[in-house]
């Protein structure tokens, strides 16, 4: 049975360790060797467990012993463990917790699993950087196959549709214009007026200057007419040195007068050639069809182009450089 004095210690110890609010140590306790130093003990124990339990490894214990010790200790390996984890999420997945048993067999597990999860993923992103780069080269080279392929049939339509020497419109796009042109006129019920260009006494010139001077004067001809033609009018290469025009919307008047100028450009406007001024002159049949006559189709052109080349006969006759009209009767 305790005595009267071991009771109260005996209280206070209990209180000590069960209560929420530690007792204070009175006067009569105090006095009592060593209990006021395994009070203070036990508080320090207290709070320490206190503050871990609520999360707080920070507190530092100046007790003794071997529960203080173990306290310690085990506030050595939770400290260890946190850094541990900032460890692994700064990406060392190395880190091992082996001090806590089961708890450090689910950590370490977890920690593998992150790594292997996270290799995975990076081999994912790996492989689909390849494969983006190898769909945008793709793309790129599809695109790049496209452009060439347009650029080819703006080519191929360019020169299906143009001759080759001067870059007037063939012989073939004239006609198929000129159709469209006389359909829109037959319509709108406008005159329109077709000539017919062919350079004189050009076998000549080819004899005395070289054919490759005969070539140059033809682009050379082509060039200047096209600085003189309104942009409604046009003209193909007929064959050879001929050449045929359509002067939409024009009468007699009009017609005759842009066929003029090109007459007077062509005779006033020599070329270069090896160190020399050469001149060509050319002759012009020009017919008229005035609205009210205008049916819109092949034969109707053929007409046309049979009467400014009976014109363009009488203006060779006549002594060449020269513009002669023919109205359609
Ligand atoms: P005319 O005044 O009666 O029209 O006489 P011409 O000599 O111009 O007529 P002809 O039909 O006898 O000769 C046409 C010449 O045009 C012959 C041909 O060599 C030349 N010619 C046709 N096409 C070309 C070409 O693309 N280049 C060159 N250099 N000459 C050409
Ligand atoms: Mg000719
Ligand atoms: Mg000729």
């Amino acid at each position: 049975m305790p005595d009267n004095q071991e009771l109260p210690i005996l209280e206070h110890l209990t209180k000590l360790i069960n209560h929420g609010q530690p007792p204070e140590l009175n006067k009569t306790l105090r006095d009592i060797p060593g209990l006021a130093e395994l009070h203070d003990q036990l508080i320090q124990i207290r709070e320490a467990l206190f503050a871990f339990s609520s999360g707080d490894l920070s507190q530092s214990m100046q007790s003794r012993g071997f529960i203080a010790g173990c306290i310690k200790s085990l506030q050595a390996h939770l400290r260890h463990m946190v850094w541990q984890v900032k460890q692994v999420e700064q990406g060392d997945f190395t880190q091992r917790v082996e001090f806590l048993g089961e708890f450090s067999d689910a950590f370490n597990n977890m920690v593998r699993q992150l790594h292997e999860t996270l290799n995975a993923l990076q081999k994912k992103e790996q492989a689909l950087e390849v494969l983006t780069t190898s769909l945008r080269n793709e793309v790129d080279l599809r695109n790049e196959a496209m452009d060439a392929l347009k650029e080819s049939e703006t080519r191929f339509k360019y020169l299906a549709s143009h001759d080759p020497l001067t870059g007037a419109l063939n012989r073939r796009s004239f006609f198929d214009r000129a159709l469209v042109e006389f359909e829109a006129a037959a319509i709108r019920r406008i005159p329109c007026c077709l000539a017919i260009m062919d350079i004189d006494h050009f076998k000549i010139f080819n004899d005395n200057y070289g054919h490759l001077a005969g070539d140059a004067t033809l682009q050379h001809v082509v060039k200047i007419i096209s600085h003189v033609l309104r942009k409604s009018d046009f003209m193909g290469r007929y064959g050879g040195e001929e050449f045929i025009f359509l002067f939409c919307n024009s009468t007699i008047d009009t017609a005759g007068h842009i066929v003029e100028r090109i007459r007077e450009t062509i005779a006033t406007s020599p070329i270069e050639w090896e160190g020399r001024a050469l001149t060509v002159t050319a002759s012009f049949g020009v017919s008229i069809a005035p609205a009210e006559k205008i049916p819109a189709d092949q034969g109707f052109i053929d007409e046309l182009i049979s009467i400014a080349d009976t014109a363009l006969y009488e203006a060779k006759k006549a002594g060449r450089n020269r513009v002669v009209c023919q109205k359609v009767s």
